[in-house]
């Protein structure tokens, strides 16, 4: 470019920068105000990044990292500029939070009880087990099945574990029937072992309509291996949900319905319901 075309360029858009023709240039051309206003954009944004980082490097030194005063200007700068610092809250929720553990009693160790026919107790613990946990991650928790000496039970983490069996086969009398629910002897939390209890049996009763043996728990469940095993924090119990000898046909026709109160049950623990212990037998 010579200085003849700069000087005519010149002469020749100066018109346009004056007097009527300058409104229908900007009505024609309606992006021509954008660049500024994206020029004044891009500054404040570096603005804010530099204002930004030279914050960062001032709070976080070693000593006010976490102090409140620390906390206190990260909030002040959210407030002026919500968009530009990111949350600072994170969900913090560890699976232990929302975890159930349900030991299917004897399962790959033995058979436990024996029927006649062959029926194990293992089998029976087995289906209403698995019922239990399908059950239970419909409701939206987190459900590890777990075998007798599952070596996950050791220091097992979770809000609240139950190991499910089942009583004897052989004919006892006829006063052999019903169900029996255990917290350990020793347990790190008794109110809250206590609790468990009493949900189990009041909605385990009122579902499957078997009869609540208190009284006739035995060293077996008080003293029930994994009890020892498991986190201090996780309170658990031990279900015997019936005979299989007189209470056979619903344990064995309906295990939805004995595992549907085992999660009623539980349930009613974990989300603190209000309960009262059914009435014992005599
Ligand atoms: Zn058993």
């Amino acid at each position: 470019m010579n200085n003849d075309d700069f000087l005519s360029l010149e002469e020749h858009s100066e018109p346009a920068g004056q007097g009527a023709d300058e409104t229908i240039l900007e009505e024609t051309n309606p992006g021509s105000g954008q660049p500024r206003f994206s020029v004044f954009a891009g500054l404040q944004s570096v603005f804010i990044v530099a204002f930004l980082i030279a914050s960062l490097f001032t709070l976080f030194t070693p000593n006010n990292l976490f102090s409140g005063e620390t906390l206190e200007r990260i909030f002040q700068a959210w407030q002026a500029n919500p968009t530009t610092v990111a949350p600072l809250l994170v969900n913090n929720s560890t699976p232990e939070t929302a975890r159930i553990g349900i030991v299917a009693g004897h399962w790959q160790n033995d058979s436990g009880a024996v029927c006649d026919d062959g029926l194990t107790e293992e089998q029976v613990n087995l289906q209403i087990a698995t019922l239990v946990q399908q059950k239970l991650i419909a409701e939206g928790y987190a459900v590890d099945l777990l075998s007798e000496f599952d070596e996950r039970l050791s220091q097992y983490k979770a809000m609240v574990l139950i190991s499910i069996h089942a009583d004897t086969c052989e004919y006892i009398s006829n006063e052999a029937t019903g169900f029996k629910v255990s917290a350990a002897i020793h347990s790190f939390y008794p109110e809250k072992a206590n609790r468990l209890v009493v949900c189990m049996a009041d909605r385990y009763q009122a579902i499957t309509g078997l009869k609540y043996r208190p009284n006739s728990t035995t060293p077996d469940m008080t003293s029930y291996h994994a009890f020892d095993e498991i986190h201090t924090e996780t309170t658990a119990a031990i279900i015997e949900t019936g005979f299989l000898n007189l209470d056979r046909q619903i344990l064995t026709e309906n295990p939805d319905l004995i595992a549907q109160g085992i999660v009623n049950g539980l349930i009613c623990y974990i989300r603190n319901e209000n309960v009262t212990l059914p009435t014992p037998l005599p």
